[in-house]
């Protein structure tokens, strides 16, 4: 797996956010979304029994229809985990694993608080054992066909130099989250905004 894919980068459009994996797009397009109070209640359960109290009075798993070949998302400080209904589809026994997946990464971020880690760092393979997953993969992609149209649009960081693709032109601003974190304490600054590659 590619390093830059896990590379994160937000918006200033948007509340800052930790979109897990990778870019999100800066126009919310409308999603189905639906709640799944049984697994919201089991990751409440869950938040409890490891003393996150503010993760277990808040987090929220729901299903979301416009996933397309990501398996899951989690969403912190907004404690919300998307899942892909095609995972449910795909392998049902599946879903329960990306649910803890992504309940780590909350637990995770949680415990870091504004101390910055990796996504998939020791913070987050730690709660994945105490999860009952030890030794999960990074991979948050199901083996689904891809969509047919190629990532046309090229972008990179000039700072670091990782380069995105996307299929759509990024609509607004958006910045390297990683150089954003590193130089300027996460908060969006133009300096590390993602510039346009012409092939
Ligand atoms: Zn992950
Ligand atoms: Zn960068």
């Amino acid at each position: 797996m590619q390093k830059g894919l896990w590379q994160m980068a937000f918006s200033w459009l948007t509340e800052p956010v930790m979109p897990v994996p990778s870019v999100v797009p800066v126009v919310k397009r409308k999603a189905v979304k639906h709640i799944d109070l049984d697994l919201t209640q089991w990751c409440r359960d869950t938040a409890t029994s490891l003393g996150l109290t503010e993760l277990a009075k808040t987090v929220e798993v729901v299903w979301n229809s416009r996933m397309r070949s990501t398996a899951g998302r989690a969403w912190w400080p907004q404690r919300l985990i998307e899942l892909n209904p095609k995972v449910k589809e795909h392998d049902p026994e599946q879903s329960a694993r990306t649910l803890r997946h992504e309940l780590a990464h909350l637990i995770a971020y949680e415990r870091a608080g504004r101390r910055k880690i990796a996504p998939h760092g020791i913070e987050w393979r730690h709660a994945c054992a105490e999860l009952g997953i030890g030794g999960e993969s990074v991979c948050h992609q199901l083996p689904l066909p891809r969509r047919t149209h190629a990532k046309r649009f090229l972008y990179y960081c000039p700072q670091c130099r990782i380069e995105i693709k996307r299929v759509r032109k990024i609509k607004g601003a958006m910045a390297c989250l990683a150089c954003c974190r590193s130089h300027n304490g996460g908060h969006y600054d133009k300096r590390f905004r993602f510039v346009e590659r012409h092939h």
